[in-house]
This record gives C-alpha cells, sequence and structure tokens, in this order.
C-alpha cells in the first residue's frame, strides 16, 4: 500500500490547524488543530475516525505545536515515519502582487511573504513560524504556499484599483486584493465540472458566505472581480465585519467616539456585520432563530445582509455580462436555506431566477444540490467548499512537479 502522505496546514498567530490525507486519491486521513500556542494551557487536538483526542499543556511556540502532531501520528502508528508525509501546503493569506498561483515554500517565497507583513500583519508572520516549525521536522517534504489572494490576480486594474491618489496604490501597493481565493477556485472548478460541462465562455458568480463572507465573478475559470479589498474587511456585511461602507465613517466615529483609527478599525471588523446589527450574535443560526421570534434587530441584520449580498450579485451580472451560474458555499451558503432564500428573493425579478423550494430547504450539512428549476434563467447550486483539500491538491502537483 502506498504509504504516502499530503498535510494542508492552517498556521495562525496562536493557533495551528491540520489535516492529513492519503496521497493516492487525497482520502481524509485525520485532522486536528493546536490552540492557545504561546500558553501554558495549550490546546493539542486530533480527531482520527471516532477517536477525539485533547491534551491541556503548556505549548510555548510553533516548533512545540508541530512536535506535538508528529508524536501524535507516529504513537497512534497513523504515520509510519515523518518522511510519509511528502508534500505539505500552507494557507498563506496574502500573496500580494507577487503570487498569482501556489508557490514552492522556498527562500524566494519565504522573502516574498516577509514584505508584505504590512499588508497583513497579523497573519503573515505566523504563517511563517508554521512553516519554519514544518520545514524543521520534515526538511525532505515537498512544501508549498498556497495564497487566498492568489486566485484573484487575473483582475484587470479597473477592478482592483481603488480611486485614491494613483502614487499611493503603486508606492503602497494599496488595491484590492480579495480574500478566499482557494475556496473560490474550488467552487469554480467543482461547478464547470458538474453544471457546464462542454459549455464555453462560462459566467459564474461564487458567494463564499461563511463568517467570513465574498463573491467572485468568474469568467471562462478566471476571476474578473471579487469584493473583499486590500483586506478581507470589504465586500459584503459579514459575521463581524462591516463589508463596504463610505469611508466617511472612520472618520466621523473617530471624531465622534475620540477614538483613534486602529480602534476604529477594530470596531469595524469585530463589532460590527450581524454582530452590531443585530446586537444578538456573530452566527447566523442564533440571528435565524431570533428572527423567527420575530426580533427586530435581527430582521434587520438579516434584511441587510441578504440586500448587500443581492446587490453584489447584480453588481456581478453586470459585471460579467449575464450569468450562467450562482454558486453558495461556507458555512451559511452551504447550512441555511433561509438565508439562501432572502438574498435569492432580492435578485429573482432582475435575474429571471426559479428556485426550488424544496431542493433549496433540503440542501444543507455537506449536500452538493442545483436549487433551481429548469424554468431558471441562471442556474443557483449548492456546492460544499473544501480550502484543506485544494491546498492538498496544489501539495500533490507540486510534488510531481506540475505546479
Ligand atoms: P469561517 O470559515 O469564515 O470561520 P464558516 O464558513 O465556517 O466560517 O461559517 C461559519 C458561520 O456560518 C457561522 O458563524 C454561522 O453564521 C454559519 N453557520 C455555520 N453552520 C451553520 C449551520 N449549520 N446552519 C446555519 N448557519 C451556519
Amino acid at each position: 500500500m502506498d504509504q504516502r502522505l499530503v498535510m494542508a496546514v492552517n498556521a495562525g498567530s496562536s493557533s495551528l490547524k491540520y489535516k492529513l490525507y492519503r496521497y493516492e486519491g487525497l482520502e481524509v486521513v485525520c485532522g486536528g488543530l493546536v490552540d492557545r500556542i504561546g500558553h501554558d494551557d495549550g490546546i493539542f487536538k486530533l480527531n482520527y475516525g471516532e477517536e477525539h483526542l485533547k491534551e491541556i499543556l503548556p505549548i510555548p511556540d510553533h516548533d512545540k505545536g508541530v512536535e506535538l502532531i508528529l508524536d501524535a501520528l507516529l504513537k497512534k502508528g497513523i504515520v509510519k515515519d515523518k518522511k510519509d508525509i511528502v508534500a505539505i501546503g500552507h494557507r498563506v493569506v496574502q500573496g500580494g502582487k507577487y503570487f498569482s498561483k501556489s508557490a514552492i515554500f522556498d527562500e524566494d517565497t519565504e522573502k516574498k511573504i516577509a514584505e508584505l507583513i504590512p499588508l497583513d500583519p497579523l497573519h503573515a508572520p505566523a504563517h511563517l513560524m508554521g512553516y519554519h516549525a514544518f520545514k524543521e521536522a520534515i526538511p525532505e517534504a515537498t512544501t508549498i504556499a498556497v495564497f487566498d489572494t492568489a486566485y484573484h490576480q487575473t483582475m484587470e486594474e479597473e477592478d482592483y484599483l481603488f480611486p485614491i491618489p494613483y502614487e499611493l496604490s503603486r508606492k503602497y501597493d494599496c488595491r484590492r486584493y480579495g480574500a478566499h481565493g482557494t475556496s473560490h477556485r474550488y467552487l469554480a472548478e467543482k461547478a464547470l465540472g458538474s453544471y457546464l460541462k462542454g459549455q464555453t465562455d462560462t459566467k459564474i458568480i461564487t458567494c463564499h458566505l461563511g463568517s467570513g463572507a465574498s463573491l467572485a465573478a468568474i469568467r471562462d475559470g478566471k476571476v474578473v472581480a471579487t469584493s473583499m479589498g486590500l483586506t478581507p474587511l470589504g465586500g459584503v456585511m459579514m459575521g463581524t465585519r462591516s463589508g463596504d461602507i463610505d469611508p466617511s465613517v472612520s472618520y466621523y466615529l473617530a471624531e465622534r467616539l475620540g477614538i483613534s483609527p486602529s480602534e476604529v478599525y477594530d470596531l469595524l471588523n469585530k463589532k460590527s456585520g450581524f454582530l452590531g446589527v443585530s446586537g444578538i450574535s456573530n452566527d447566523t443560526r442564533d440571528v435565524e432563530e431570533a428572527y423567527f421570534k420575530a426580533d427586530e434587530r435581527a430582521i434587520r441584520a438579516s434584511n441587510l445582509f441578504a440586500r448587500r449580498v443581492a446587490d453584489y450579485i447584480g453588481q456581478y451580472y453586470v459585471r460579467l455580462g449575464g450569468c450562467d451560474l450562482i454558486v453558495f458555499s461556507a458555512g451559511i451558503g452551504e447550512n441555511s436555506p433561509f438565508y439562501r432564500k432572502l438574498v435569492l428573493d432580492r435578485a429573482k425579478e432582475a435575474l429571471g431566477l426559479d428556485v426550488d423550494e424544496a431542493a433549496n430547504e433540503k440542501a444543507f450539512a455537506g449536500k452538493e444540490a442545483l436549487i433551481s428549476t429548469s424554468e431558471s434563467k441562471v442556474k443557483v447550486a449548492v456546492i460544499p467548499t473544501d480550502e484543506e483539500k485544494m491546498i492538498a491538491m496544489d501539495a500533490v502537483a507540486a510534488y510531481e512537479g506540475r505546479l
């Protein structure tokens, strides 16, 4: 039997998520999380079949986190030899202007990610720590970086440029990069294979609606526009993020509240969106429940979210010159018939959508489904996303020299 394995890694500043796949067929073997890195009560988790291991222990740094993962995999006999992990893919949030696809994680890639720290001070240093920890533990593995921004690099200037002084855009690389690119790519590839096979000049709008949410307009498999901006704060309303607002709101609130730019930034990132508008929760399950109890703020938050997503769908319909397929995905998009309907109700008249209500109601918990009828002018589908698998697929491609 082929012992080779592939790992997808998502390293944050205090956490490290991992998922292990068989090389052949990319079947999931196990996954887990190292959390509270830097704390005495760090958390190590491993989910392997029915087994759910959890340990609380000091985890001073990412090196220790990786050591815990590999020790557990060896001890449980999941991995016979560390070297069986032949390819590792690291998720990297910001690839800036440098990366339009996944890249071998070598010194040059590392240098460029380090250069991009001002654009993503929260994640970039953590990604590098995760990379180093694995590199030291398994130096022989083919290691790649998979960027959230890469898939959006096909945007044209008029789609990514902000109307600020042009020299500032250039000097500081201040432009739209988008995010969730790995998810949008996975969804577009799946959608093309499942629903638009053999068709040329395809036009897809992908809606990744999770606690972070973004849309992408994709023509012939290439992104022409996406809703997140310089950072993931832009675009539609999200769990705790405002999405697009009049930029003067920042200035006005800073003045009225006597707070600093970074405090305003925090307010727009962590206290707005569903949480801020509903006053209930950032989790749409709670807001949806309150909606049906006729809670006014829950209704307001839900309608605002639906309006903003529908507006982007309308914008992208124009940008693409039509649309063959709208895809819903991520936590909300995959699991909530209610929010899908709320969005589609606001777009259906203009786009000639005809939604199969029964199919919509049945599509949740990881099910893929077409939820439009044959009468609909645009197809609508629910496709569960899988960013880790996409990362593993790229890692395999790199290992086989196909990247
Ligand atoms: P992220 O990866 O950005 O953290 P997810 O894609 O996992 O987010 O989405 C999480 C959000 O999706 C939750 O906050 C909640 O709003 C929504 N969600 C998750 N599961 C469900 C569910 N079973 N039903 C309805 N909404 C859900």
